[in-house]
């Protein structure tokens, strides 16, 4: 070759390296920048057939990756075929030494495969390694078909060039197809983290997908998500992938952290090599998505029970509305029809009938008194307005007179009363004892069936002071013992058959057992505000028991005691 004829040699050469060198450095797919060496180490080296293989995992595989110089269709069908190294001595020995491999006559070399030979017309070869920062990728092929070639020392510095500049291509577009692979990880598994607030979210399906990500982007042997359980000390599985750990192996963990909130685990195990520092990274970045995933599926199932709350809250304020007006109609409507027929002129009573007629009407309007007591209390209770003036009480005055004022209530039935010792005091608001008293025995009443006493007892306990107000009633059901105390809540009427109340007309009483779920409730702040506690137990002989605790004078300034005379 002529001085002009170097020169333009090695301006194309420089071309084309500077060519491979510019898609080396971009991010383009694999695919594509291996069939732009291949074409351009052709235009280069007028080699007939250019070929790159590239180790697999295992690195005993050769993938055939690109060819230039074969029918497409061909190149197609024989990128399906992975070859094994050790049959394939050219690129084994190129990959052992690190050095070109140079095949003069492809059909006399000991080292040629000769059907092959035969069958692509191979006539002189040249297999350079594909290495980068020490590390073995493949090799690039440059078969000559038509004719022998030989390789020049520059063919071989040539290649050599390129094969350095392919190596770094194929780093440069794996990196890039990695980071693409797990950017893209990560922005789903984040994405079911944000999922995870929407409305039909099934947070253990959602957990499940983002192991069986985690496991699938470090290449993991096993993976699974635990939540922290109740007690706070243990975990439960929701969620896993692949397979279980050998009891050889610890799984790694990557704990779940919401601030101040221990919520679960990730845990991943390999059994090949441990977790590098980047691989640790990306699990914490996991584990971190799954934390988001939990806080939102339990945020959302809060706001779901805030809404169920408030839905709730409303129908019971309308529940409310049209209980207290049939609460005020039924006394009212007694009263006028007393009244009426009291008034009617010319009408002639006999004098124990217009006695009766009074009495219904004094006990209607006991009966509103009530109602209005209660209700006022609790609007009181409810604007924070409550609150108790203690001085000492005796016990026994306090029954009698909150007795006397459900008398006409009682009917025909009996109250047993029983204060140990007596007289016993209490410091306490008298009112509102008193209400709490008469809400407990006209519950006894209208929850217990007709002629069935009604007993009383309070006694000295140490330095307490218990009340008992018992009933041969209906009893509660055992899950709502509790639940009676709270605002507005009634046991259900096919869970608890309302006692036949022996009233008539003439107590003022309905039949039914009506009621605001009030009473019990205000029960419960008054003895509270006392410092004391109450509840309810169903007794063994049937009928129902309600307790009233209140505090000794060693307590507080509204406690119990009995004063010294
Ligand atoms: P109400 O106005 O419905 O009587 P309370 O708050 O006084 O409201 O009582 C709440 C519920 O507790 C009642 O609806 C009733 O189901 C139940 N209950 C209260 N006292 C008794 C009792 N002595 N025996 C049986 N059930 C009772």
């Amino acid at each position: 070759m002529d001085g002009n004829g170097q020169n333009r040699t090695r301006q194309r050469h420089d071309e084309v390296l500077a060519d491979i060198a510019r898609f080396a450095g971009s991010s383009i797919e694999l695919d594509v920048v291996l069939d732009r060496i291949v074409e351009r180490t052709a235009a280069l080296t007028a080699a007939d057939r250019v070929s790159i293989w590239l180790l697999d995992a295992t690195r005993w595989k050769l993938l055939p990756s690109a060819l230039w110089g074969m029918h497409p269709a061909f190149t197609t069908n024989w990128k399906t075929r992975p070859l094994d190294l050790a049959a394939e001595p050219l690129s084994r020995e190129a990959i052992e030494t690190g050095q070109v491999v140079i095949v003069g006559d492809a059909m006399t070399d000991a080292r040629t495969d000769k059907a092959s030979v035969r069958f692509f017309g191979d006539r002189s070869i040249l297999v350079a390694p594909l290495a980068r920062r020490g590390t073995m990728l493949g090799t690039l092929f440059l078969n000559h078909v038509s004719r022998h070639y030989h390789f020049s020392q520059e063919d071989v510095e040539t290649t050599l060039a390129i094969a350095n500049q392919a190596a770094i291509a194929i780093d440069n577009a794996r990196l890039y197809r990695d980071t693409r692979r797990l950017a893209e990880q990560l922005r789903r598994s984040f994405r079911y983290a944000g999922e995870a607030l929407a409305a039909g979210v099934d947070l253990p399906h959602t957990l499940q997908m983002m192991v069986r990500l985690a496991v699938e982007t470090v290449d993991a042997d096993g993976g699974s998500i635990g939540l922290v359980d109740e007690t706070g000390r243990g975990t439960y599985l929701v969620a896993s992938a692949g397979a279980e750990a050998p009891p050889s192996v610890v799984p790694e963990e990557f704990p779940l952290v919401a601030p101040g909130r221990h919520l679960g685990v990730l845990s991943l195990w390999r059994e090949s090599a441990p977790f590098g520092p980047e691989e640790r990274e990306l699990l914490v970045a996991f584990a971190g998505h799954a934390r988001t995933a939990i806080e939102h599926a339990r945020l959302y199932a809060s706001l779901q029970d805030e809404r169920a709350r408030a839905r709730e809250a409303e129908r019971r304020q309308a529940d409310f509305a049209s209980m207290i007006s049939h609460e005020l109609r039924t006394p009212l409507a007694l009263i006028k029809g007393y009244a009426s027929t009291l008034l009617r002129p010319g009408i002639k009573l006999a004098p124990e009938t217009s006695t009766r007629f009074l009495e219904g009407i004094e006990a209607a309007g006991d009966r509103l008194r009530r109602l209005v007591d209660n209700l006022l209390t609790a609007t009181a209770l409810d604007g924070g307005l409550f609150s108790a003036e203690p001085r000492p009480v005796e016990v026994g005055a306090l029954l009698r007179r909150a007795l006397d004022r459900v008398s006409l209530l009682a009917g025909t039935r009996s109250f047993c009363v029983s204060v140990e010792p007596e007289p016993l005091w209490i410091l306490a608001d008298e009112d509102q004892l008193s209400q709490v008293v008469e809400n407990l025995v006209t519950n006894a009443i209208k929850y217990a069936p007709g002629a069935s006493p009604v007993e009383i007892t309070a006694m000295q306990k140490g330095d307490r002071v218990q009340a008992r107000v018992r009933d041969w009633g209906t009893g509660i059901p055992a899950d709502a013992l509790e639940l009676i105390f709270e605002k507005f809540y009634r046991v259900a009427s096919n869970q608890q058959a309302a006692a036949e109340s022996p009233d008539s007309d003439a107590t003022g009483h309905s039949r039914r057992a009506g009621g605001m779920g009030l009473g019990l409730y205000i029960c419960r702040r008054i003895v509270e505000a006392h410092g004391g506690r109450i509840w309810a137990e169903n007794l063994a002989h049937g009928g129902a028991a309600f307790y009233v605790e209140l505090p000794g004078t060693t307590g507080t300034t509204a406690g119990i005691g009995v004063p010294a005379s």
